[in-house]
């Protein structure tokens, strides 16, 4: 392994890279002109049949610096029944759609065949393509171990290896598959490693199974795009579904993510928001797959506003334009906001994430502002009636939906009995406690209401510390 990670490239043109004509067109018309650094960086390498190690996030343009190279190097030779060429492993079946995607995507010029095996799918109609001989297999590891041991696989064929989101499989508990997958796998191959962090597992799983690898990190592995505005709603755990709702009273959201950190509260939540005139839905592991592709479809085609997910669940997932992801719980694992709000913010564009935080959650969230490397400025719950009649966010009442069926538009049900003395916060408290927590009083946020609001005058340490 390079102890000198490649961080910048010079090239700026995809013609520079060392692609042909057919698939410089595909990347035209697919609408690209410039490649990301992780494109830049490790096309070349992959072209030169190298082992790369990829340290990107998603969002980066990572799928496309594998496909890439992937479709270049295959565009020769011919896939014998059952002997596939090339392998994709990914963590989740979205993720591998999304690969799939890219491969037709950039692949329109070339004649490549390609299956798709992962759980909850006919594994007859895998069996059909696969018998038939396919360039590329994308697969998540349990469903392709099942085919190889029902000897439907012969892996002997496989001369490229691609290994997406390896923190990831290891977060799920795959890395004893991968090692069982690539240990069948034929020695003379060319290895992609693709990692959004680079933990000792990892390291170690890059040491055993990649020669000589070329490493190139685009940007620290941890860090968040800065077109992304991150802030955080400081709550109770009672409050905190009003916390959110509050905040999608006020704000014009397009798209998004909401993110929990157990099943249950998916679905609940996705039930409640349901309920109150949001059009929201779940997405999780346990649900078939059948109902979350559709599901997936549904948020992408803006059928569906809110996207109530675990982290498994929308790992990876690309979604144009998601304007705001919502961290319903803080996650236990800070590599994991990461990921989360990288839904938002994707090429360029702009996004709003919003977390909601409790006082018992004072570590967790200073472990994420460490790993982001930035403070999340926080403002205390205070109920949309006192905002609205403080004068704030008056313009942006709505939650936009796509469809005329969802609510348009969520104003406070109850008058308040008085107008508040003061307006809620305005400044966002940063939790360096540099700046003060403007309290909401008991009256403000009492007035008539069915919600408890803010902190009254007690305002956590949380918001007090240094
Ligand atoms: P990924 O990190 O592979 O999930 O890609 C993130 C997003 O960037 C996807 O929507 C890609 O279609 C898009 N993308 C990939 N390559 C480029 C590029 N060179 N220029 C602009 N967008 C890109």
């Amino acid at each position: 392994m390079t102890n000198t990670p490649i961080t910048t490239t010079t090239i700026t043109n995809f013609s520079e890279l060392g692609l042909s004509a057919a698939l410089l067109k595909a990347i035209e018309a697919a609408g690209y002109t410039t490649p990301t650094p992780i494109q830049a960086a490790a096309i070349p390498p992959a072209l030169a049949r190298k082992d790369v190690v990829g340290l990107a996030q998603t969002g980066t343009g990572k799928t496309a610096s594998f496909t890439l190279p992937m479709i270049e190097l295959l565009s020769n030779g011919r896939a014998k029944m059952r002997m596939p060429r090339s392998l994709v492993l990914t963590p989740t079946r979205e993720l591998a759609a999304q690969i799939a995607e890219n491969f037709d995507k950039y692949g329109v010029n070339s004649k490549l065949s390609k299956v798709l095996l992962v759980g909850g799918e006919s594994m007859q109609e895998q069996i059909r393509i696969l018998e038939k001989g396919v360039d590329v297999l994308i697969a998540t590891p349990g469903r392709l171990l099942d085919l190889f041991e029902r000897g439907q696989i012969l892996m002997t064929d496989i001369r490229i290896l691609v290994i997406d989101e390896a923190d990831r499989m290891l977060d799920m508990g795959f890395i004893p598959d991968i090692e069982k997958i690539v240990s069948r796998l034929p020695q003379q191959r060319q290895t992609l490693l693709f990692s959004a962090t680079m933990p000792t597992e990892i390291r170690k799983l890059t040491e055993k199974f990649l020669k000589n690898p070329v490493e190139i990190s685009v940007a620290k592995p941890a860090t968040t795009a800065s077109t992304i505005e991150q802030k955080i709603m400081l709550t109770t755990h009672e409050n905190k579904k009003n916390a959110l709702k509050t905040i999608l009273d006020r704000e014009v959201v397009k798209n998004a993510f909401v993110f929990c950190n157990r099943k249950r509260d998916v679905d609940m939540l996705g039930k409640w928001l349901k309920d109150k005139g949001f059009s929201a839905a779940p997405l999780h592991g346990d649900m078939v797959q059948s109902k979350r592709t559709e599901t997936l479809n549904a948020f992408k085609a803006g059928e569906i506003v809110l996207l109530i997910c675990s982290d498994v669940a929308a790992r990876g997932l690309d979604v144009a334009a998601v304007t705001h992801v919502f961290n319903y719980d803080v996650p236990f694992h800070a590599d994991d906001y990461v990921h989360r709000i990288g839904r938002t913010g994707r090429a360029g564009q702009t996004g709003i994430t919003w977390m909601l935080a409790t006082d018992d959650e004072e570590k967790l969230v200073k472990a994420i502002e460490q790993l982001i490397g930035r403070t999340i400025p926080i403002e205390p719950f205070v109920a949309n009636k006192v905002a609205n009649k403080a004068g704030e966010n008056r313009h942006n009442t709505k939650l936009v939906p796509a469809k005329p069926q969802v609510k348009t538009e969520k104003l406070p049900t109850k008058p308040m009995a008085k107008p508040p003395a003061k307006s809620a916060p305005k400044a966002p408290i940063s939790m360096d406690g540099t700046a003060k927590a403007q309290k909401p009083t008991a009256k403000q946020t009492s007035s008539g209401a069915d919600e408890v609001v803010g902190f009254g005058d007690d305002i956590p340490a949380f918001l007090r510390r240094h």
